[in-house]
Order: structure tokens, then C-alpha cells, then sequence
């Protein structure tokens, strides 16, 4: 998949007598092999609109595009298929599952699905690029938490997708740990050329993407492309 778009994409969360309505009318369109920061503050929006564009959540309206395809269009089952090969996502809280090993967790995303190739290897290899490999049979509990987040990111890529969305990866992390997430994450867009789109607070990494999208009360107020570093 090489574009994402969104067009007047607009969300409102519908609640007992109160309607927040968290983005109003979003175009923007991302391509394959970007780094893209989403700042701004707290309730500005940046989650909801990273879980639209990785379908995790639907617009109240508007349509999302993948590759000119208007995805309202799909059926469950084909663009869950879509996401699973095309998406890895990346959360602020690990999500890993505290009774399974390091391994097991990457393993996790390709339970019930079938594959070409040895999920065993192809996790190692990953724990490997993440800089776990002497941490495969180890539980979340005995992992740092820049370790655990290293896990997750390995999980994200089993499926060597071609675009990672990471909401605030670093948020749970002191400043260093921080850098080094964001820094492996500036590495994967290098050397597997995926499209990285980071929500973060932390406006020094947000500085590091190519692309950097600033939101305010749902709406988008910047939309820079600079020089990478
Ligand atoms: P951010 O990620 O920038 O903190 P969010 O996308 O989480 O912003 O939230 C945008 C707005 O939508 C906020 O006002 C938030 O309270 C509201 N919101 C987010 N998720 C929900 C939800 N599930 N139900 C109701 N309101 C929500
Ligand atoms: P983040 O820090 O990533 O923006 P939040 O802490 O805002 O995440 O939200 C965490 C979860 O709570 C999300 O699933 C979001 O949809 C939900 N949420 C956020 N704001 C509200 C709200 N006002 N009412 C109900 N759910 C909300």
C-alpha cells in the first residue's frame, strides 16, 4: 500500500446527552516511506485521528483511502486482511501479554492466521533487529520498560508491514529510553523503507520526522515537510 487519504474526515463520539466531536473535516494523505509526527496538545485529537487511518475506528464522515480505494467500501473480513499486512501499530502502554515470553508475544499477531514462513525464525530475527536477542524467553515483568516497548515493535513488523503507527510510543519512558524508541523507529523507515506516523507530546522528536502535523481541537493547523535528520 503506498497512500493513505483521508477526505473531510470528520469524528464525533456520541455519548449520553454530549456529542465531542474530535475531528472536523481532515484531508490529508500520507505516502509509503514518510516519517510523520502528529503533535498537539491533550483531547486535540491525534488518537482518534491515528486509529482512523489505521481503520481501528471509522469517521462519523468522510471516507479513508488506501491506494484510491475508498475503504467503506470493503468487507470486514478483506480489510481486516488489509490491515494485517500493511499495518503494525505500536501503543503507548505495551500491550504485551504479562504469561507469554518476549517470542511469544511477536508471535502473537499471526495466531489463526495462515503464513509462508516460520513464525519462530522470523521472530527471532526481529527480537534480533530490536536489540533482544539474548531476551527471547523472557516475560514483560522481567523487561525495562524501553525493552518491552522494544517487543512491541518487533510484534508490529511479524508481518512486515509497510506502514507503522505508533501511538505516543515514548510516553511511558524517561527522556533516553524515549530517544532510543524513536530513534529504532527512524531506523525502520531507513532500512525497511516503511512509512512511520508517531503521535507524540514530545516536540524535540516530533522535530526529528520529515513531516510534522500539528492538530488543535480537531483540526489540523500545521502540515510541514522539512529535512529529515
Ligand atoms: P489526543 O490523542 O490528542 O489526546 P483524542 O483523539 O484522544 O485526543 O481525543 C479527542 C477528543 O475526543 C477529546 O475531547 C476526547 O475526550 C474525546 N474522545 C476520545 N475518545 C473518546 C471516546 N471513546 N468517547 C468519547 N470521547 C472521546
Ligand atoms: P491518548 O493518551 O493516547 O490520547 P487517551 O488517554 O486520550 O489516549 O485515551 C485512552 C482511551 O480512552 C482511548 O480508547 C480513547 O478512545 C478513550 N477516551 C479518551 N477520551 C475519552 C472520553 N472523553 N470519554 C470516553 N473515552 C475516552
Amino acid at each position: 500500500m503506498e497512500h493513505i487519504a483521508l477526505k473531510s474526515v470528520s469524528k464525533d463520539y456520541i455519548g449520553e446527552g454530549v456529542t465531542t466531536s474530535a475531528l472536523h473535516d481532515i484531508t490529508i494523505d500520507f505516502t509509503k516511506g514518510e516519517v510523520v509526527s502528529i503533535m498537539g496538545s491533550s483531547g486535540s485529537g491525534k488518537s482518534t485521528l491515528l486509529s482512523i487511518i489505521g481503520t481501528l475506528d471509522k469517521p462519523t464522515s468522510g471516507e479513508v483511502y488506501f491506494d484510491s480505494k475508498p475503504i467503506s467500501k470493503l468487507k470486514l473480513d478483506d480489510l481486516a486482511d488489509i490491515r494485517f499486512t500493511n499495518i503494525g501499530f505500536v501503543f503507548q502502554q505495551f500491550h504485551l501479554l504479562p504469561s507469554l515470553t518476549a517470542l511469544e508475544n511477536v508471535i502473537i499477531p499471526l495466531f489463526n492466521r495462515k503464513i509462508s514462513f516460520n513464525k519462530t525464525e522470523r521472530a527471532k530475527e526481529l527480537l534480533d533487529l530490536v536489540g533482544l536477542e539474548d531476551k527471547l524467553n523472557a516475560f514483560p515483568s522481567q523487561l525495562s520498560g524501553g525493552q518491552q516497548q522494544r517487543v512491541a515493535i518487533a510484534r508490529a513488523l511479524i508481518a512486515e508491514p509497510e506502514w507503522i503507527l505508533a501511538d505516543e510510543p515514548t510516553g511511558n519512558l524517561d527522556t533516553e529510553t524515549g530517544n532510543s524508541i524513536f530513534s529504532l523507529l527512524l531506523q525502520l523507515n531507513k532500512t525497511k523503507n516503511c512509512g512511520v506516523i508517531v503521535v507524540t507530546h514530545d516536540t524535540v522528536l516530533a522535530e526529528k520526522a520529515g513531516r510534522v502535523i500539528e492538530m488543535k481541537d480537531g483540526s489540523l493547523i500545521r502540515d510541514r515537510r522539512g529535512c529529515p535528520i
